[in-house]
């Protein structure tokens, strides 16, 4: 079997009945870049770039961020990455930007989740922002760059970080270093039931969005994502997360910008025929999973999908969503 899924890696991520599915991998610590590159993704859907500041003893200046999304996106050649911005804040506390005095509210608020995180905090401090944005469009003259803002509930939200980061594009062409020309395509995450019911409109302001189940699944449910205790309603199959990414996807579809999926289920092969059925074409992931979604891609007609997702939408009850995709994969 590893053999097979090994074999896998030249094979295109091409449905049966012929539509192109885009599978790239997460990277969350760049000592995962061997194992993308095994795994025949195409690409870097979303790096997090948390690592570099989690248990750093001072703040990683644009010299070092530089040198490690440079190395990321020469190692991926002409496939894109896709660098998120810091997503910092809540209950990830970071002890070098506490020091540096770049401190979330996560100490003095009862409901971090639902305080200064993501770009909430780059907006408070943008100094974070024009660092990080200028290490990452040099990197961008290495290779295909795309840049996404983590968190986002507002358009506004969207505008001032362009605004930044088109200063800091027009400060370093001023200066003649060289950057990513034309500039990195500017992206949102969608995270959040704000976010998402009013996808349409935040997609106007951007060049791509990607929905993050994993706080979306959080926000819809009231469910933190980290708890044992309410484990067991903390599901993105529930109907309500399911409508969200439905809804998502048809926004951006009428915007013409497109959308991709980088939370947990992009990586569960059980769930691939739902996600594409509900009209995902990009789906980011787990490096070691892309060889089992590809082939579950690549036996699926787009047809079977779609139909697979109507019936799921029309249903109120996990369990029998459960059911509905076991009964597919079996067939
Ligand atoms: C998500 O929320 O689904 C996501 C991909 O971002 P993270 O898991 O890093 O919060
Ligand atoms: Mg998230």
């Amino acid at each position: 079997e590893r053999q097979q899924l090994g074999r896998l890696k030249r094979l295109s991520s091409r449905m049966a009945s012929g539509e192109k599915i885009q599978l790239q991998a997460n990277l969350e610590l760049p000592a995962e870049l061997p194992l993308i590159a095994q795994s025949g993704a195409a690409g870097i859907g979303l790096l997090r770039t948390e690592f570099l500041f989690i248990n750093a003893e001072k703040l990683p200046d644009e010299a070092a961020q530089y040198e490690i999304y440079a190395s990321v996106v020469a190692a991926m050649g002409s496939d894109p990455t896709t660098i998120r911005v810091l997503d910092w804040g809540g209950e990830k506390q970071s002890e070098a930007l506490n020091r540096a005095g770049f401190s979330g509210d996560g100490e003095d608020n009862e409901n971090p989740a639902l305080g200064l995180r993501g770009i909430r905090l780059l907006l408070r401090y943008p100094a974070l922002l024009e660092t990080q944005f200028a290490a990452i469009l040099r990197a961008a003259a290495k290779g295909p760059v795309q840049i996404l803002l983590p968190m986002v509930t507002l358009a506004s939200e969207i505008e001032t970080a362009r605004e930044i980061y088109e200063r800091v594009a027009r400060r370093l062409k001023r200066k003649g270093v060289g950057i990513g020309d034309p500039l990195p395509p500017l992206g949102a995450m969608i995270e959040t039931p704000g976010a998402a019911l009013t996808a349409e409109a935040l997609a106007r302001y951007v060049d791509f969005l990607a929905i993050g189940t994993n706080d979306l699944t959080m926000y819809t449910l009231a469910t933190d994502r980290a708890s044992a205790e309410t484990a067991s309603l903390y599901d993105p199959l529930h109907p309500a997360v399911l409508m969200m990414i439905s809804g998502v996807v048809t926004a951006a579809l009428h915007e013409r910008k497109p959308v991709s999926l980088c939370g947990e289920i992009a990586g569960d092969p059980r769930i691939t025929p739902l996600l594409i059925g509900l009209g995902l074409r990009s789906l980011s992931m787990t490096a070691s999973a892309v060889p089992r979604v590809k082939q579950v891609v690549r036996s699926s007609r787009y047809e079977d999908c779609h139909m697979l997702a109507r019936r799921i939408l029309a249903e109120t009850d996990g369990t029998e969503i459960r059911r509905l995709l076991e009964e597919f994969r079996e067939a």
